[in-house]
């Protein structure tokens, strides 16, 4: 999949994070342009949580060294709830409000934070839970929805708040076997739809299939960054070489995951 880069939205320059002075991320650089599928794998405790973390606020990193269409995150002028709003996450554990329905809770933050009307909130919320299948769900609790659908609201949760880049932390890996492609399904439609989309996975095949650039983190670093076609055939460290092995050759249980490449 060619696109022509488009501006860039994101760029990370030397991303140190270090927690009680464990250095979890040891200087990731990044550049995320609009429209780009970026999938990030790698094994776990390789600080890919971290990274998307630190890209949403949700951790501060060691010093200045994100900026969002050139702005630095971390300065004092920087408006960062607006830039919450433009960058949403979506958690492998869904975290959903428990106690407000499918409908409520994608229309909470629109209501809330962006001050839309409550009528219009409604009816944008219908019309994207029922773009990620859930038109029959509307008034239903978190509870007695599947993890598969609470997911899917979950990423209609994010659309909701109009983002321009969405963040994916392993949003199947909580998931039963047979709830984890309709799952990847909406992450797929919305990769057609040209939104731009930092996802980390340990769905091969899916991060091949959709992914502009693969990223392939390793102890805080990225140790390998390539077009899908070529990492996943012609991987070039041995490090991604044994990951994929791995992956292949034991499936999903070795580092959480479903599909074969
Ligand atoms: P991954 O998502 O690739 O599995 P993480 O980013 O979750 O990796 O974690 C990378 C490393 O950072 C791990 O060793 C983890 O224990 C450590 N770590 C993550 N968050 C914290 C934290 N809040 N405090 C201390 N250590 C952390
Ligand atoms: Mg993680």
């Amino acid at each position: 999949m060619i696109k022509p880069a488009g501006e860039i939205i994101l760029k990370i320059d030397d991303l140190k994070k270090t927690f009680d002075g464990l250095e979890v991320l040891k200087g990731i650089s990044l550049t995320v342009h609009s429209g780009e599928v970026i999938c990030i794998i790698g094994p776990s405790g390789s600080g890919k949580s971290t990274l998307l973390r630190c890209v949403n606020l949700l951790e501060t990193p060691d010093s200045h060294c994100i900026f969002y269409h050139g702005e630095d995150i971390l300065d004092k002028s920087f408006n960062v709830s607006a830039y919450r709003k433009k960058a949403g996450m979506v958690f492998q554990s869904f975290n959903l409000f428990p106690l407000k329905t499918a409908l409520e809770n994608v229309t909470m933050g629109p209501v809330t934070l962006n001050k839309l009307s409550k009528h219009a909130a409604k009816e944008e919320g219908t019309q994207l839970l029922n773009q990620v299948g859930l038109g029959d769900k509307l008034d239903a609790y978190p509870h007695t929805l599947s993890g598969g659908q609470q997911q899917r609201v979950a990423i209609a949760r994010a659309l909701a708040m109009h983002p321009e880049l969405l963040l994916f932390d392993e949003p199947t890996s909580a998931l039963d076997p047979e709830m984890i492609g309709e799952v990847l399904n909406v992450i797929r439609d919305l990769a057609r739809s040209g939104m731009t989309m930092l996802v980390v996975t340990h769905e091969m095949g899916f991060a091949r299939e959709v992914s502009d650039r693969i990223v392939f983190m390793d102890n805080g670093l990225i140790v390998e960054e390539s077009d899908p076609e070529t990492f996943f055939t012609a991987p070039e460290t041995d490090r991604a070489r044994e990951f994929l092995s791995k992956i292949i050759r034991h499936g999903p249980s070795e580092e959480r995951g479903g599909e074969e490449l």
